[in-house]
């Protein structure tokens, strides 16, 4: 007997995701794979070398979140993803 009574309210998508797995940078989903419950060796910033910028900018957000692939990889400069 499923008593299901959901409200139609517009609840925001960036509420179904945890805090640890959005980038501190451009709030995006940052693909961390210990925030998806994962290994942490599997995780895409174990196989590119993080930019130093960018740990300095997160690490100005003081937050221990990790950067999203787009932050966090070398640029040269910013490129529009589509
Ligand atoms: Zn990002």
């Amino acid at each position: 007997m499923a008593d299901l009574s959901m409200a139609h309210d517009g609840t925001p998508m960036s509420d179904s995701r945890p805090a640890a797995a959005i980038c501190p940078l451009c709030g995006n989903d940052n693909q961390c794979a210990i925030a998806a419950g994962k290994s942490g060796e599997s995780c895409w910033c174990q196989t590119v070398t993080i930019s130093p910028e960018a740990r300095a900018k997160a690490a100005d957000t003081a937050t221990e979140r990790c950067l999203c692939p787009a932050c966090g990889q070398p640029t040269g400069g910013v490129q529009n993803a589509g």
